[in-house]
């Protein structure tokens, strides 16, 4: 049988050491335990306080642990499970970089903030657009968000204080596995040799702050308090049923992006966005622009080199139904009213957000990516 096998990382009350598990259905398998029972050989990848061993270890190692465990559960070895496991950020953050790889998302905040002129930029469907933004501040999802505080735009300038446009972003995340030489770019048909697998994201944006600071280079501390993430790393070999075609591309693609003749690397992916429990938003990630082949084909181009553990998301899901507040209100114009009645514009002090995500599996089965929460104090 097959199996999604998601990995991370856990803690339990009698064993407060962080340390590798993987998930299958509600229990989380504890995974130094299990193979230093069935198969030693194993042990040094999925050693240590993080996936980090297992990341690095590539392809041919990632395939034989999930051969491995896939017939361990199937035969109901006596595998290890964790008894009340708590969830543990999976991985260290090397790089973290950030896209806008949805064309409904960057249609919907264009006509927004540039309502005279072409919504997307002229570059838009040409290349990937990205930023750089902070490994340091990736939390695991669980973590409270504190509101940071900066400048913005006041009457009669700039004034400083609590953000007061605090927003979500519904984003999914690639994480990467093998390194890659600096100067040797990734071409798209190498993607799953460098990239493990995904995890969900909500890149939190304090939308004054970024108003105010990010022209010309971009966002920078509006984004850069905090991004959360899942705790479970869902490798791409268990989205064998969940890929689907790139969207028709109405511009030509030059060589290095141009997807036509490879293998298709969509992904339908289905968010649920809940503010204090009520379904607000169900972005589909189906739809999206830019692929991660292709988005990990621009990062690297310039031959800039990858690193184990970089993580590189996906910008705002908005297929379907938008994955920000700025969009599902327009910019605070169309507050929110929720069932029980109270309105948001962005987030208030308490709001608790949780975005969850499941995809096809095989046999009318379904994969759970978890979700990735987080409370505003
Ligand atoms: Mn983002």
């Amino acid at each position: 049988m097959s199996h999604p096998l998601p990995y991370g990382v856990f803690a339990t009350p009698d064993d407060p050491r962080p340390r590798t598990g993987v998930a299958v259905g509600d229990r989380v398998l504890d995974l130094p335990a299990t193979v230093a029972a069935l198969d030693p050989s194993f042990a040094p990848v999925v050693a240590g306080p993080s996936l980090d061993a297992l990341l690095a270890a590539g392809p041919s190692v990632w395939a034989a642990l999930r051969a491995a465990l896939t017939g361990w559960v199937d035969a109901e070895a006596p595998v290890v499970w964790a008894t009340d496991p708590s969830m543990r950020l999976p991985f260290t953050v090397a790089d973290y970089v950030d896209f806008y790889a949805s064309e409904q998302h960057a249609t919907t905040i264009g006509r927004i903030f540039r309502p005279d002129q072409e919504p997307l930029t002229p570059n838009w469907r040409h290349l990937p657009i990205g930023y750089h933004g902070r490994a340091g501040t990736v939390v695991v999802s669980g973590t409270e968000i504190v509101r940071p505080s900066g400048q913005r735009r006041g009457p009669d300038g700039p004034v400083f204080g609590p953000s007061q446009r605090l927003d979500i972003e519904v984003e999914l995340g690639y994480v990467v596995g093998t390194p890659s030489r600096l100067g040797e770019p990734v071409p798209l048909d190498r993607f799953a040799e460098h990239v493990f697998g995904v995890c969900l994201v909500n890149d939190w944006s304090a939308r004054d702050i970024q108003a105010w600071e990010y022209v010309p280079l971009g966002p920078f501390l509006g984004k850069s308090f905090a991004t959360s993430v899942s705790p479970w790393v869902v490798p791409l070999a268990a989205f064998d049923h969940a890929r689907v075609p790139a969207p028709e591309r109405t511009e030509a693609l030059l060589p290095y992006l141009d997807d036509a003749e490879t293998e298709p690397w969509g992904l339908d992916i289905r968010f649920e966005v809940r503010l204090n429990g009520h379904l607000i938003s169900e972005p589909v990630f189906g739809g999206m622009y830019w692929t991660g082949p292709q988005m990990l084909a621009h990062l690297t181009v310039n031959g800039a080199s990858l690193r184990t553990g970089d993580l590189y998301a996906s910008g705002t899901v908005s297929g379907g139904s938008p994955g920000s507040l700025i969009e599902l209100t327009w910019n605070g114009r169309d507050p929110l009213t929720l069932p029980d009645g109270t309105t948001r514009t962005f987030l208030a002090d308490g709001d608790e957000v949780v975005i969850s995500a499941t995809a096809p599996g095989p046999g009318g089965s379904v994969i759970n990516l978890g979700s990735v929460i987080g409370r505003i104090s």
